[in-house]
């Protein structure tokens, strides 16, 4: 893997596609700054080397035209206090004052360019904009793992601009070296966690991982499609009733290949989708009418808590339940301490996955698995596909 270690960036202006989609406040205040922490060690690798920076993001989504809310100007002092060092922002990523500011970068110095996305030919993957954002820089460092399934300008096209100068950032390098352990390299037994709210946007995933894992969680609200498909009562739970045979094929699947799957036995049940709903626990398979399944229950929490202690390798994504819920959280906290002891005894765990990353940071555990990616998208889509186009565009011969 080409990455910025075996790069020397003595006197080179390096354009680096970061990920700074953070979220801001109604005052342009930062209130998680993980994607920017996440980018500082690639920055001062380059900066150490005696390099120049020109940073490029996208932040949130602007109509294909400049918008205040999304200018990446809000982020500028936050840059700076993060790097201790002054940090120039180009009020467009193309142009004359991204020309202007890069031409003027010299070595330990940053630039900040513009929102790409301000320009419609960012996603649409144009490549004179590409050409146009090459021209900046004379080496290419993607470190942007969460858009690096988009084939956009620039985290795609701006590589072919630079074939023998284009590397892979820390980031980038972390999760793939991770993601690539968990798919190539598992330590057996190897047991894949899915939860979230529908079976309809895993099915391919479940598909790829059943010819690599042994054991197979599910929970969250697909689990109910599961139960309904062998004939179950579930109430007025979450079912994709057009998945039914598809569940009823993952089971069959499953077992044609080895894999031990896992359905709950138990529900906590509520008499609404709300945090102050009634509840009680129930046999997952006979919900009585006017209840709905919004978590585990306490048979199977112990249950895949000992699946989990007996596995090498932990592939987390989806929680167990509604965990935004204070009510219907358990089971996916319990989930997610049975991997951090899981990880103590020696498993490599990862989570990916929007929601299951929101859960373990929850419960601040994030430092207590062994990677947390950080692009759920991305992570998915590599599962499914084996390749993104993002990591193609810079190791393409
Ligand atoms: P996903 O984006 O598919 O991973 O889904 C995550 C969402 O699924 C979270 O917001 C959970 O609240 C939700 N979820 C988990 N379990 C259930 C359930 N039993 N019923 C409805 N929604 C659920």
């Amino acid at each position: 893997m080409k990455t910025v270690d075996n790069y020397n960036f003595k006197g080179k202006k390096a354009l680096v596609r970061v990920d700074f989609n953070v979220p801001l406040n109604a005052l342009f205040t930062i209130t998680d700054d993980t994607r920017m922490r996440a980018a500082l060690p690639t920055i001062n690798k380059i900066l150490e080397d005696g390099g120049g920076v020109i940073l490029m993001s996208h932040l949130g989504r602007p109509k294909d035209a400049p918008e205040e809310k999304y200018s990446l100007r809000h982020i500028v002092a936050h840059l700076s206090g993060l790097l201790g060092r002054p940090v120039t922002f180009a009020a467009d990523c193309i142009g004359a004052a991204a020309k202007e500011g890069a031409r003027n970068l010299k070595s330990g110095e940053v630039l900040l360019l513009e929102n790409l996305r301000f320009h419609k030919q960012e996603t649409a993957g144009t490549e004179s904009f590409a050409q146009e954002l090459a021209s900046l820089g004379d080496v290419y460092v993607n470190d942007a793992f969460g858009t690096a399934h988009r084939a956009h300008a620039s985290t795609t096209i701006v590589a072919n601009f630079f074939p023998n100068d284009r590397v892979f950032g820390y980031v980038m390098a972390n999760e793939l070296a991770s993601i690539n352990k968990v798919l190539n390299s598992a330590e057996k037994p190897m047991t894949a966690i899915m939860g979230g709210a529908k079976v309809s946007g895993k099915i391919l995933i479940i598909d790829k991982l059943l010819d690599k894992i042994d054991n197979l969680i599910i929970g969250g609200g697909m689990a109910y499609t599961f139960v309904k498909a062998q004939g179950g009562k579930v109430g007025s739970s979450l079912v994709e009733e057009d998945k039914l045979d598809i569940a009823i094929k993952i089971l069959n699947d499953a077992k044609a290949k080895g894999v031990n799957i896992y359905i709950p036995v138990d529900t906590v049940v509520g008499d609404a989708f709300s945090n102050d709903a009634n509840k009680q626990t129930v046999d997952i398979k006979n919900i009585p009418d006017g209840w709905m399944g919004l978590d585990i229950g306490p048979l199977t929490e112990k249950a895949y808590a000992e699946v989990i202690s007996h596995s090498k390798t932990i592939l987390w994504n989806g929680p167990m339940g509604v965990f935004e819920m204070n009510s219907f959280e358990h089971g996916t906290k319990a989930v997610a301490e049975a991997i951090v002891a899981a990880t103590q005894k020696g498993a490599y765990s990862l989570i990916g996955g929007g929601d299951s990353v929101a859960a373990i940071n929850k419960y601040g555990l994030g430092n207590d698995v062994s990677y947390v990616s950080t692009g759920g998208g991305a992570l998915l889509e590599y599962i499914e596909s084996g390749s993104l186009p993002g990591v193609d565009a810079i190791e393409k011969i």
